[in-house]
């Protein structure tokens, strides 16, 4: 086998091109992430509800120790609808396992992946660089950054793109894709409540846009707000007790009164997706694959099921001392993933467009809806499977083996 800088090289060091890296450190393989950043950032506002089947998958890569005491379970997710009658519960003792899936701050998640990045010699972190060209040979892919003001030319065998939903590794590569503006903002904060969450996940869904409240400690709660994009900057800037009431009146008071926010910040929403899934010696993983909008907290989820997929791939691939960039290999990534990255796009695309208008009708059936999921036990199964993470076939790392 002629030899490479690397085997793998990964563009984008976020959560999931990290997480791959580390779900490859077991293997003999020489991986570098190139990442834009200097540093990353532990002041990320975001909390991501992580399903159960993503906590199998970290607990098997071997970080979720790092993470636990930082995590607080979900034990019920209870899903209203503003206005209308019609509410469901999901439990997780109706599916047997200890809790539905579990909140961890993104900062800190970030914080426990770096650090855990330090073990493993053969992982070699290239930062801050930019790609700024990409060449395809015929055994290897070629690629051109910019690091500390110069250019350097690096070569693997296989090139992955986790540089996020605007990815440049895609528009180098002149990728197709699909794109939808929803013209929706999230203002994310955390707020203390007067109530116990009792580790419940909040999804309501009201005329303006869906609201979720996630559950981190003591009375703490995460908030999503998903508004119109023109009244963001409204409630960014308004003091915090007028937000603290405008987002009760939205919510209700089922956990008592809304004692305090911490800072708000906006996160513009987008569904982008990728027409092509791999290219020559390129694969697209994360949010370079698919960014969608928040309302199910599906995007990281599904980052790790790319990576639970690839690595399984890859390592099998290598064992049998197969070119990892040949198309067969990536060919088999594609196959496996294409089917869950379809059905959570799309399960995630018509909630919106059931749950952000406020046609009288529409708020009825909705409402209908839900009422009918929480009595029939079957629909309410297939709900639950989608939430936790464990629906269609399941990698190693899904279902807690080693590669
Ligand atoms: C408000 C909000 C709430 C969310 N809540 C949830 C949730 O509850 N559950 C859930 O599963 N998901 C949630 N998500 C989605 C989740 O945040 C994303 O799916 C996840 O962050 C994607 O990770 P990533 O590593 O693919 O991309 P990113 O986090 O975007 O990371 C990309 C990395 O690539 C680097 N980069 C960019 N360009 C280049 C370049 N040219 N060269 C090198 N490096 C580059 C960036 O610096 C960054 O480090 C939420 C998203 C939002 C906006």
């Amino acid at each position: 086998m002629p030899s490479f800088d690397y085997d793998l090289l990964i563009v984008g060091g976020g959560p999931v091109g990290a997480s791959l890296a580390l779900a490859l450190a077991s293997q003999p393989l020489r991986i570098g992430i190139i990442e834009l950043s200097p540093q990353q950032s532990n002041i990320d506002s975001r909390a991501l509800a992580l399903a159960f089947g993503s906590f199998r998958i970290m607990d098997s890569i071997g970080y979720w120790a790092d993470i636990a005491q930082e995590a607080t379970p979900i034990e019920h997710i209870h899903i209203s609808n503003r206005g209308y009658f019609g509410i469901t519960h999901l439990d997780s003792t109706q599916i047997h396992l200890p809790a539905l899936g579990y909140v961890v701050k993104m900062g800190f998640l970030n914080q426990a992946i770096y650090q855990r990045l330090k073990d493993f010699s053969q992982i070699e972190l290239i930062r801050p660089a930019k790609v700024i060209q990409i060449q395809n040979r015929s055994n290897h892919t070629q690629v051109q950054i910019t690091l500390n003001s110069e250019i350097h030319t690096l070569s693997a065998q296989l090139l992955i793109a986790a540089d996020g939903a605007h990815s440049v590794v895609r528009q180098l590569l002149q990728v197709p894709v699909y794109k939808k503006d929803y013209d929706q903002t999230a203002i994310i904060t955390n707020i203390e409540t007067e109530h116990p969450h009792q580790f419940t996940a909040f999804e309501r869904f009201t005329d303006t846009g869906p609201l979720a409240l996630l559950p981190l400690a003591k009375n703490y709660s995460n908030v999503v707000w998903t508004v119109k994009s023109s009244q963001a900057p409204y409630l960014i800037e308004i003091k915090d007790e007028e937000f603290l009431s405008k987002l009760q009146d939205r919510f209700g008071n089922r956990l008592g009164k809304f004692i305090h926010a911490d800072q708000r910040y906006a996160f513009p929403l987008q569904l982008i997706k990728t027409r092509q899934l791999i290219s020559d010696r390129v694969v697209f993983i994360g949010n370079a694959a698919h960014n969608l909008h928040p309302v199910a907290g599906q995007g990281f989820n599904l980052g790790l099921r790319d990576i639970a997929a690839l690595a399984e791939v890859l390592t099998n691939a290598h064992r049998q001392s197969q070119d990892l960039g040949n198309q067969a290999v990536l060919a088999t990534y594609k196959q496996w993933r294409q089917w869950d990255h379809r059905i959570v796009t799309q399960f995630t695309d018509t909630l919106i467009h059931l749950f952000s208008n406020n046609y009288p009708l529409w708020g009825l059936s909705r409402g209908l809806g839900l009422a009918t999921l929480d009595i029939f036990p079957p629909f309410k199964k297939v709900l639950m499977q989608q939430a936790i993470g464990l629906m269609g076939q399941q990698p190693r790392l899904v279902q807690g083996l080693s590669l």
